[in-house]
């Protein structure tokens, strides 16, 4: 490969938000470890094991992004971290581009949908745009499913703290149900817990598995 090439690859993105979030787990882990003990021997086996999960997500990985994953073990301290994070966050693959108007055609049926601010969505920190429409009490999810954008739509029921069915961890939840077709003519009621608050959710997504169970168990 030229240099020249070489330096091309370089600035693509290449990793999902879901993967920047797992990264940035990692990375928390290894300053917890700094935190907790003086032993070098244990925090260097925390690196090697952090770098090993990381590298695990990818299976084809070139020079420059190897050498870029790699640069969590020579973190020690907080600005380390930050510096890294940042240069990580410019190989993040935005969410793919979603105007107000791809947003209505998603849901036909729904009359005057109240779409979020897209504006104000920083599309590398999203696996997925969620909102709640307070008129018609009804959450919408748009996500990105084997390169398609689907848009799902449910009712919401706040209720207490449990684990989310999209991020997995233990937040402020709904039951968010839709009707999905189980026939040639005929519905059924599906739901499942989901975070309320849907940026923090996506700050928690380190794997889209659950997201992707989720959208089959729902969409029609
Ligand atoms: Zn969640």
């Amino acid at each position: 490969m030229t240099k020249e090439m070489n330096i091309l690859l370089k600035n693509i993105p290449f990793l999902r938000h879901d993967q920047y979030n797992f990264i940035k787990f990692q990375i928390k882990n290894i300053l917890h470890a700094y935190a907790t003990t003086k032993d070098e021997g244990v925090i260097y086996t925390v690196k090697l094991s952090s770098l090993d999960k990381i590298f695990s997500l990818f299976t084809n990985l070139n020079e420059s992004q190897v050498a870029l994953l790699s640069k969590v073990v020579d973190i020690e301290e907080h600005y380390q971290a930050d510096s890294l994070l940042t240069e990580l966050k410019s190989y993040v693959i935005p969410f793919r581009n979603t105007t107000e108007k791809t947003i209505t055609k998603l849901f036909p049926k729904v009359k005057k949908l109240k779409a979020p601010d897209l504006k104000t969505i920083d599309f590398r920190e999203i696996s997925y745009i969620g909102w709640y429409d307070i008129r018609s009490e009804r959450k919408f999810l748009v996500a990105d499913y084997n390169g398609e954008l689907i848009g799902i739509q449910g009712t919401f029921m706040k209720s207490i703290k449990g684990i989310c069915s999209l991020c997995n961890s233990y937040e402020e939840v709904g039951l968010f149900t839709a009707n999905v077709r189980s026939g040639k003519e005929t519905y059924t009621n599906r739901g499942n817990y989901i975070c309320a608050d849907s940026d923090n959710c996506n700050q928690n997504l380190t794997s889209l598995e659950k997201l992707k169970k989720f959208i089959e168990l729902l969409s029609n």
